[in-house]
């Protein structure tokens, strides 16, 4: 993958370009916008062009250097994200200082196989304050001829004193037709490709959750077991929040980010659903007004709670905890 093969992402890929071409790319940069819509493979394709010796500053995307990036084994670039935490501590839920530490030192040697040497920190919102003071003492000193990309969805989550040393690049949503494109590229059939892209708010990833183990079969279900939320016993509401908090890996984060925003779908629709039941009049004299300004109620309680868990998701709370907050809120909703 090179950054031309990058899809929807002109304007992003346009600055990257123009930077790498004139030789000015800064020393440290920060990928921001939505998941899903390509930052971490533009991440990647950046790290190609930096460390290609075939096609220097754009990457051939078929050399060993190329090769080594795409597999996350060269020996130049250096990786930090959740994962890795977890290897070192299965229950971590932030990037360590030791895992920083870890970067400003690899970064700081020679290069194996050249001179370039490229880091990456995925997932950079969920750096600790040390660690990111720790991260700072890199950007403040950039060891010689090295890249530093944090790819981060929402840079508030940084330090100013982080945000000011770094270029901030900025990834939009993709377009529907796009999405789509993309997903009959991958060898899906037209009509889900179709539905898919349409629930999937310009996330790819979430495109492709959402057709990969029948995925929207998975949403409408997931979608009748919020409906029936009301009528679950409590144990059962439990089970439901550490599956829905559960699956971990690659898939598992796309998983993971597709039951939130079904989640605050089911409470969206919901609350569109009883406002327009409260503007449409009553059919006959028997209906009895005050049920919908109920329903409305309720619903807007709802859409509170979602909302206000999913700043908790983003600050990464603990993610068991805050779905057993948010399925006991959205049952007790009254
Ligand atoms: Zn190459």
């Amino acid at each position: 993958m090179t950054l031309d093969d990058l899809r929807g992402q002109e304007q992003a890929v346009g600055i990257l370009r123009r930077a790498l071409e004139r030789g000015r790319l800064a020393h440290a940069l920060i990928f921001a916008g939505p998941s899903g819509v390509g930052k971490r493979t533009a991440a990647h394709a950046l790290a190609a062009a930096l460390l290609c010796r075939e096609a220097p500053g754009r990457g051939c995307g078929s050399c060993e250097d190329c090769h080594l990036v795409a597999t996350q084994a060269h020996p130049d670039l250096v990786l930090e994200d959740l994962e890795r935490a977890r290897e070192e501590k299965p229950t971590a839920t932030r990037l360590s200082i030791d895992q920083m530490r870890r970067v400003r030192s690899r970064l700081a040697m020679r290069g194996v196989r050249g001179e370039r040497k490229v880091g990456i920190i995925d997932q950079a919102e969920l750096l600790t304050i040390d660690a990111q003071n720790a991260l700072l003492k890199t950007l403040e000193e950039p060891p010689g001829k090295t890249a530093l990309l944090l790819i981060c969805p929402h840079p508030d989550a940084l330090l100013s004193t982080i945000r000011s040393r770094c270029q901030c690049v900025r990834f939009a949503p993709l377009e529907k037709g796009i999405l789509t494109e993309i997903l009959i590229g991958e060898g899906v059939e037209a009509e889900s490709a179709e539905s898919a892209a349409a629930l999937a708010e310009g996330s790819l990833d979430r495109a492709r959750t959402l057709t990969a183990d029948d995925g929207l079969a998975y949403t409408r279900e997931l979608r009748d077991k919020l409906g029936a939320l009301p009528g679950t016993s409590i144990p059962h509401l439990l089970d439901l929040a550490a599956e829905l908090a559960g699956p971990r890996g690659e898939k598992g984060r796309a998983r993971q980010q597709l039951n939130r925003a079904v989640t605050l779908d089911w409470c969206r629709d919901h609350l569109l659903d009883a406002a327009r039941a409260v503007g449409t009049p009553p059919e006959d004299e028997t209906d009895e007004p005050h049920e919908g300004l109920d329903e409305l109620r309720r619903a807007l309680q709802r859409a509170e709670i979602a909302y206000a868990t999913t700043r908790e998701f983003e600050r990464n709370a603990n993610a068991h905890l805050a779905w057993d907050r948010l399925l006991l809120g959205l049952r007790g909703a009254r």
